[in-house]
């Protein structure tokens, strides 16, 4: 900055000279210089200058709120100009970081008031902005009524989609409807932001009407309705946008809607089109970064490709905690525990980041399936002892669980008795694993009485005590629990499989299938079931709980979802390629063994997601040895 004893005199041109240093300033260091440099040339009272400033300091990338609320101060009589601009600095968030202040601008705006000025087109969006971050709705609906004051609503885009955002992010969806209603002709933001009001309402079908029938739409249409149906947990829908917004060939996808699809791939195991998303990026150069390549690791092992996913990751230039965590717990879920310590390990060597509470339960959790017990009980202890984490429930979870599994129930009870916090469902349901793993019925009924005291309306509890009956022979108390369900009208969630073929996914569950091919599946079913049992498989009926006899039993268990799944692959895909199933439950032992028969009768790599872990047949074998 090259000012100061070689200034000329003249009032006119230091004006000018100063005007322009402002134009071109760029950091804070220089704004505080050319304030001192104000208040040297007697020109700190130029309202002109001072708001030029002002405007730099309060909403500039580079700026600083607290010095602008300085200069605001000093300040004697700040226009309408001054209050807007501390407003906006206020309402905004910095790319420096800097987050925004919405408490401030509403009282701003109050103070603004109250000062005699009559508010315009420069301070509405920003104070319902504030607003609506902060769910003031009294505030928002008195600014509302400012606002139909001026008589703005009806000419001023701005305004209007800023009262209908403000609306939607109260979650008042009757109000942003009407304001929306009266824009006399919404135009392609207006039409957005209210497809986004009722997707974060989980008003989906109501957003999908409005979509269906916008005449324009721009990438932000696409990347609303992608990300906000991922969101929902209805990934195949929002596949299905994408292909669409892809047909219409008007957009390339951006970095959000790349982030979003591959999530919604992760969700539903959906390989190939996570594939060709991922191809697409390396063809197209979209430049990488920290999260879409942990979103590409995570994908890949969701997926079931545990070896892609781990050379993503080695080939990431930075990584940074969530990166770690995302391979630690891939590996974990497909039981590769000491691949997944070996991961722990590395982190901490490079010493660049600090494990955090969710990379513990990554290692706890891949201490736990694979049975490793000195390893969890050591990592346990360094939580607290070295990290300062304190163990949430999910940690003490995860180790009642690979203690539980371990027959150590001593041990298992222990902990939980010494837990800070009541233990959760979660802690109970493992140790309830434990006890049906080791037939231990005494401490089993116990914990299943515990749990049905805490979410009495669960179906799996009463599912897993009935198991334990059944095991010990015990069929009396069993057939009660079941009278207990019936009388309760306790039901089943019902399990759901989904496979690709082709780029398509498709679903499976009992009841509900409108699949057009399901005749045929179940033919191939039958014929797969009579290959099975001359190979020796045994249908394991104990896990059938309201059927009658045996053989209705075995029906039963013939349409489980994963089943149809897998007799869809072995018919749609070809032979000897892998087939990979996602379920939303855990895979029964049923269909765990005869996925084994499966895997080695008709040499098929079977994998299995299901809500806990990976299971990879092949050979005859799974990769979880049965320790599930
Ligand atoms: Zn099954
Ligand atoms: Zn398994």
């Amino acid at each position: 900055m090259i000012i100061g004893k070689s200034l000329p005199r003249s009032p006119n041109f230091v004006r000018s000279r100063l005007l322009s240093l402002i134009q071109e300033c760029e950091t804070m260091r220089e704004a505080r210089q050319i304030q001192s440099h104000l208040i040297t040339a007697g020109m700190s009272d130029d309202v002109f200058l001072a708001s030029r400033l002002l405007f730099f300091c309060a909403v500039s990338d580079a700026g600083n709120l607290d010095y602008a609320t300085l200069l605001f101060r000093r300040i004697g009589d700040p226009n309408l100009f001054l209050w807007n601009t501390m407003i906006r600095g206020h309402a905004i968030k910095r790319r420096s970081g800097e987050e925004s202040n919405p408490t401030n601008a509403i009282s701003l705006y109050k103070q603004l008031l109250a000062a005699g000025f009559l508010p315009d087109e420069c301070t509405f969006p920003f104070v319902l902005k504030s607003c609506g971050k902060v769910l003031a709705l009294e505030t928002g609906r008195n600014v509302h009524g400012h606002i139909v004051k001026t008589g703005l609503l009806r000419c001023n885009a701005h305004v209007a989609n800023a009262l209908l955002s403000f609306y939607a992010s109260c979650g008042d969806l009757e109000r942003a409807r009407k304001a929306f209603d009266e824009i006399p002709v919404p135009d392609v933001v207006s039409q957005n932001v209210m497809i986004g009001g009722y997707l974060r309402m989980g008003a989906l079908d109501m957003a999908k009407q409005l979509f269906a029938g916008m005449s324009e739409r721009n990438l932000v249409t696409w990347n609303t309705m992608i990300t906000g149906f991922v969101q929902a947990g209805r990934g195949r829908e929002a596949l299905e946008f994408f292909h669409e917004m892809q047909r219409s060939a008007r957009f390339d996808p951006d970095k959000i809607t790349l982030a979003s699809l591959i999530s919604a791939c992760s969700r539903l195991g959906a390989l190939d089109q996570g594939k060709w998303i991922h191809n697409y990026m390396q063809k197209r150069g979209v430049p990488m970064d920290v999260v879409i390549e942990t979103a590409l690791v995570d994908m890949y092992a969701k997926c079931g490709c545990i070896k892609r996913s781990l050379e993503v990751f080695r080939e990431m230039n930075y990584k940074d905690v969530l990166a770690w965590t995302a391979m630690i717990n891939g590996l974990a879920v497909h039981g590769q525990g000491e691949e997944a310590l070996d991961v722990f390990k590395q982190m901490l060597v490079e010493g660049k980041c600090k494990p955090n509470q969710v990379t513990f339960t990554g290692v706890l959790c891949a201490c736990t399936h694979s049975g490793l017990v000195a390893e969890g009980r050591q990592y346990f202890q360094t939580m607290r002892s070295i990290y300062s984490i304190e163990p949430q429930p999910q940690h003490y979870a995860c180790m009642v669980d690979l203690l539980g599994r371990a027959g150590l129930f001593g041990e298992a009870e222990l902990l939980i008795s010494n837990m800070p916090v009541e233990p959760d469902v979660f802690v109970w349901g493992a140790l309830l694993g434990g006890c049906k793993m080791h037939g231990n019925l005494e401490l089993g009924e116990t914990v299943a009485q515990r749990l049905l005291s805490l979410e009495p309306l669960n179906h799996a509890f009463y599912v897993q005590l009935s198991n334990l009956y059944a095991k010990a022979n015990r069929f009396e108390d069993a057939k009660k629990l079941r009278t207990t369900m019936k009388d309760k009208g306790i039901k089943k969630i019902p399990g759901c499989s989904l496979i690709e073929v082709d780029g398509l996914v498709h679903e499976f569950s009992v009841h509900v299938s409108h699949d057009p091919l399901m005749e045929e599946i179940k033919i191939v079913l039958e014929k797969v079931t009579r290959e099975l049992k001359l190979a020796g498989y045994v249908p394991d009926v104990k896990e059938v709980l309201l059927e009658i006899d045996d053989n209705e039993k075995e029906q039963s268990l013939l349409q489980h979802s994963e089943r149809l799944a897998l007799a869809f692959g072995l018919m749609k895909t070809e032979a000897g390629s892998p087939i990979r199933i996602i379920k939303n439950l855990r895979i029964c032992s049923d269909c765990h063994v005869a996925f084994k028969f499966i895997s080695k009768i008709f040499k098929r790599e079977v994998i299995v997601r299901d809500c806990k872990r990976f299971h990879h047949f092949e050979g005859g074998h799974c990769s979880c040895k049965d320790y599930w």
